[in-house]
C-alpha cells in the first residue's frame, strides 16, 4: 500500500460492536474478565487500550515497522529507550539535539551512571572514535534541530551492526512520510508525535517503532512498568491527524521550499540552513534518504544583533511565537531562550547555534500570506 492510502486506512478497522468507521475513544481504565485471566487481550488500560491499539498499528504501517508503542510524550518514549540500559553503559548521539533530548541524558541519566557521548554526527565515521567495550546505543536525530543538519542513517547503521550497537533515530523532523530509519537499518524509530503525526497543536505524545519483536517486548515490559501511556482521548485526535498527514506534509515541504528561496535572496538575511539546498554541506545524504525537505528551516540575519532578531520574533503576525513545531499554523521561535535554553551557552555557540539564530515551522498556511508576513518584519529592522 502507498503512503497516502496507509495514512487513511491502517490501524482502523470498523469498531465489532457497532460498524462504526472511526475507532471509538475507548475511555476506560479496566476492563471485565469472563473468569480470572480470562479476557479479550485487554486487562488493565496502562498495559493497552483499543483506541491506543489502534493508533499504534497505523503508526508501524507508516514507519514499516511491525510494533509501535505510543507514549504520553515524546521524552516519555526517549526515556524508555535509555532505561534498555545498565548503569556503566556508554551511548554516542549528536552535539546538536534537541534540547530536552540532551537534557535529560545530562542532567538525568549521567547521574544515573550511563555516559552519553556528544559529537559531530555529520560525518558517520566520527562514531568509530567513540566506540568502546561499554557502547549499547547510538541515538541519532536527522535533520537536526534547530540547526538542519543531515546525518546519514544507513552509514551510522552499518558501523553500528560491525560493534553491535542499537540504533535509534528521532525522526519527529521528517515524520514518517519523508523519510523511514528502519528502511535503512535503524532498530528503533521515535517520534514526538506531538508534531507532525498528530498535527494540529493539540497533543503531546511519543511513539517507539521497531521490527524486532524481542526489542519491542522489552520496551513494552519498560512501559508497562514505569507507565508513561498516553490517554484514548488523545490517540483519537492523533489517529484523526494521521488521516491527512501527507496532504500536510506536501504543503509543508512546498511552503518551506518557497519561505527557504525568498529568505535567501532576502538583502537582510545572513544564513539560511535548510537541507533543500544544494550547497547544504549533506544536500545529496538528504537526497537519498528523505522524500523532500520538509516545513523546518532557520536562519540568521546578517547584522548578528540579537535585539533585531527579536524585534522580527515580535513584529511578525501570520506566524506565532513559540515552541514547538509541525502544527498546520507557522511558528517562529528562537532556540537561544526558548527550546535550547537548557543548553550551556559555550556548549551551543560552539556548536554553531548563535544568539541570533531564528527557527520557523512552516504552516500549511498560503506561502504568500507566510512570505508578505516576513517581509513587513525583516523591513522594521
Ligand atoms: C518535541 C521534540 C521532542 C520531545 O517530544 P515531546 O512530545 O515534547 O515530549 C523530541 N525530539 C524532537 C526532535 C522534538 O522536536
Amino acid at each position: 500500500m502507498k503512503f497516502g492510502t496507509k495514512a487513511v486506512h491502517a490501524g482502523v478497522e470498523p469498531d465489532p460492536s457497532t460498524g462504526a468507521i472511526m475507532t471509538p475513544i475507548y475511555q476506560t481504565s479496566t476492563y471485565v474478565q469472563e473468569e480470572p485471566a480470562k479476557h479479550k487481550g485487554y486487562a488493565y488500560a496502562r498495559g493497552a487500550n483499543p483506541t491506543r491499539a489502534a493508533l499504534q498499528k497505523s503508526i508501524a504501517a507508516l514507519e514499516n515497522g511491525r510494533f509501535a508503542l505510543c507514549f504520553s510524550s515524546g521524552m516519555g518514549a526517549t526515556d524508555t529507550v535509555i532505561k534498555l540500559l545498565n548503569a556503566g553503559d556508554e551511548v554516542i548521539t549528536g552535539n546538536d539535539l534537541y534540547g530536552g533530548s540532551y537534557r535529560m541524558f545530562k542532567r538525568v541519566y549521567e547521574r544515573l551512571g550511563i555516559r552519553f557521548h556528544f559529537i559531530d554526527l555529520t560525518q558517520a565515521e566520527n562514531i568509530k572514535n567513540h566506540i568502546n567495550n561499554k557502547t549499547r546505543l547510538i541515538w541519532l536525530e536527522t535533520p537536526t534541530n534547530p540547526l538542519m543538519n543531515i546525518v546519514d542513517i544507513a552509514a551510522c547503521t552499518q558501523i553500528a551492526k560491525q560493534h553491535n550497537l542499537l540504533v535509534a533515530v528521532d525522526n519527529t523532523f521528517a515524520s514518517p512520510y519523508l523519510q523511514n530509519p528502519l528502511d535503512l537499518g535503524a532498530d528503533i524509530v521515535m517520534h514526538s508525535v506531538t508534531k507532525y503525526l498528530s498535527g494540529h497543536s493539540d497533543v503531546i505524545m511519543g511513539a517507539l517503532v521497531t521490527n524486532d519483536e524481542k526489542l519491542h517486548q522489552e520496551l513494552a515490559f519498560i512501559q508497562n512498568s514505569c507507565g508513561a501511556v498516553p490517554g484514548p482521548q488523545d490517540c483519537f485526535l492523533v489517529l484523526r491527524g494521521i488521516k491527512t498527514l501527507h496532504l500536510r506534509m506536501e504543503r509543508h515541504c512546498l511552503n518551506g521550499r518557497k519561505i527557504a528561496e525568498y529568505l535567501q535572496s532576502h538583502p537582510k538575511v545572513g544564513k539560511v540552513y535548510w537541507p533543500g539546498f544544494p550547497s547544504h554541506p549533506n544536500h545529496e545524504v538528504a537526497r537519498r534518504q528523505m522524500r523532500d525537505f520538509g516545513g523546518m528551516l532557520s536562519f540568521t540575519l546578517k547584522d548578528d544583533d540579537v535585539e533585531k532578531a527579536k524585534t522580527v520574533m515580535k513584529q511578525v503576525k501570520v506566524f506565532s511565537l513559540a515552541e514547538s513545531l509541525g502544527g498546520v499554523e507557522s511558528l517562529i521561535n528562537h532556540p537561544a531562550s526558548m527550546t535550547h535554553a537548557s543548553i550551556p551557552r559555550e556548549e551551543r555557540i560552539k556548536n554553531g547555534l548563535t544568539d541570533t539564530l531564528i527557527r520557523l515551522s512552516i504552516g500549511i498556511e498560503d506561502a504568500e500570506d507566510l512570505i508578505d508576513d516576513l517581509k513587513q518584519a525583516l523591513d522594521q529592522v
